[in-house]
């Protein structure tokens, strides 16, 4: 993962779905797919796999006939970046809060517990016992309570 992924957009997001489930696939079976699901027009999802090209999130496979298109970066990678995004936009001293509420909202298979704990345990080891505050002076409580330990 790299923070040098380009930033998708919700509808870019239809058209990179569609791609991911099927590994690769011509534009004319992207716009069939998702005229039906989405009722958008073929123009507009011309564009929107244009752009991913240019944005280089797809790959044009040119020696293919008809032209078909490959994602450059995996579906979990891309998740991974947009929630990255996402969590820079607050204190590292609020994210683990902010895990803690995702958690308790999501639906969670056994494994997936079992995962989340193992690592847990694994952070566990190294935690420091408090994160500093690395946010600039007057974006975020910390600084308004200075004396007050987070
Ligand atoms: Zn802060």
């Amino acid at each position: 993962m790299t923070n040098t992924n380009p930033h998708i957009t919700s509808a870019e997001w239809e058209v990179m779905r569609v791609v991911w489930a099927n590994h690769s696939i011509s534009s004319r079976q992207i716009i069939d797919l998702l005229t039906s699901i989405l009722a958008w027009k073929e123009g507009t999802i011309k564009s929107l796999i244009n752009r991913l090209v240019q944005k280089g999130l797809l790959i044009k496979e040119e020696n293919k006939r008809p032209s078909s298109y490959q994602a450059s970066i995996s579906e979990l990678e891309a998740l991974a970046s947009h929630v990255q995004l996402l969590f820079n936009q607050t204190c590292q001293r609020q994210r683990g809060q902010l895990l803690h509420t995702i958690i308790e909202q999501q639906e969670l298979s056994q494994a997936d517990c079992r995962l989340l704990i193992d690592q847990l345990n694994q952070k566990l080891d190294h935690a420091p016992e408090r994160l500093a505050c690395q946010c600039p002076v007057g974006q975020c409580h910390c600084h308004q309570h200075p004396n007050k330990e987070g």
